[in-house]
């Protein structure tokens, strides 16, 4: 009977539950454990300028090292680290060493000192009746030029509650931070809607990016938002540059910055000291790789 089929259902439905709820809960301590014992590191991929070809700033990217098993993906970590409220320390954790890293790192290299940081931050974190206090206590304690900073965020986080949005921006902004809109094309949100919200740049997926030059119509997508976002006074940094040719078209489309693995792929923290010391300047391969 449709009854006995319904009892069935619901009972591979609990089994399944239980083994998702044991996973999350074991990824919850697991991802506990590694925000106290340095298994979560900060990676930076460099933020290239498409008229001077130099590097003008960095990514500072999440990167979890289990010991067991091995290199855990953001895209895996950052949504159980928002289910569980964790992305609140990790995110303090990743702003916190970074800034500390890029002041080093300026210390070290007077050529450094101008190097901006973006850094993501996540609805969660945003959304934090104290975050912007917390932003502004690392900025202190770190002493970093708080106008080098950048904190990224996606349209998701503007969605649900746009005045509130405004407001927690404008407090972060008198700190003196940058504010980027991240990932721009892949929410709902129009650039009239983005217009709102007072950011100071925007980046263009990579999802438009990576075959613009296979697909015309992903060219005509990156073309109208770097003019829309022109008009509307933002400087624009294309994501997922991974060949020279996606470099000629953004120049040609006058895109401020860039960042992909045609550059460089995101790099520890050490490795940025090197590259910062030996190359200032980025001259990619002629084949393009990395
Ligand atoms: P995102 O902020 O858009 O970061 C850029 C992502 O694109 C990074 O992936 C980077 O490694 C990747 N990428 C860069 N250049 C290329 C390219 O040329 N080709 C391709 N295919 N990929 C490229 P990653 O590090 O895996 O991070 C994924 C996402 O996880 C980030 O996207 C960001 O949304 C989130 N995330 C990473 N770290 C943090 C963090 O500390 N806090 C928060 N809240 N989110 C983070
Ligand atoms: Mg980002
Ligand atoms: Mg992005
Ligand atoms: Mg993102």
């Amino acid at each position: 009977s449709s009854k006995e089929h319904g009892g069935d259902h619901y009972t591979v439905f609990d089994a399944g539950m239980r083994v998702l709820t044991q996973r999350r809960m074991e990824m919850e301590l697991a991802l506990r454990h590694a925000l106290e014992s340095g298994e979560m590191t900060v990676h930076y991929q460099p933020i290239v300028s498409l008229t001077t070809g130099e590097i003008t700033g960095v990514e500072a990217l999440a990167r979890w090292f289990h010991p067991t098993q091995g290199t855990i993906p953001p895209s895996e970590f950052i949504p159980i680290a928002e289910e569980t409220g964790l992305i609140n320390d990790l995110g303090a954790l990743v702003l916190r060493q970074a800034c500390r890293r890029m002041v080093a790192l300026g210390k070290e290299n007077p050529d450094a000192t101008h190097l901006t940081l973006s850094v993501n931050i996540s609805g969660r974190q945003f959304k934090r009746p104290d975050f912007v206090e917390e932003v502004a206590a690392i900025l202190t304690e770190t002493d970093i030029d708080p106008s080098l900073v950048k904190l990224e965020l996606t349209e998701s986080v503007l969605m649900d509650n746009a005045d509130e949005a405004v407001d927690t921006i404008k407090r972060l902004k008198a700190l003196s931070v940058k504010v980027v809109i991240d990932d721009f094309g892949t929410g709902y949100s129009s650039l009239s809607y983005i217009q709102r919200f007072p950011f100071d740049s925007l980046k263009v997926d990579r999802s438009f990016v990576g075959n613009m030059n296979e697909a015309e119509q992903n060219m005509e997508i990156v073309r109208t938002i770097i003019a829309m976002a022109h008009k509307l006074g933002l400087e624009v940094v294309a994501e997922g540059v991974e060949l020279a040719e996606h470099r000629t078209a953004l120049s040609d489309l006058r895109c401020e910055s860039a960042q992909g693995f045609y550059f460089s792929k995101p790099v520890a923290g050490e490795e940025l000291e090197t590259l910062v010391r030996k190359k200032w300047n980025i001259t990619p391969p002629a084949d393009g790789t990395v």
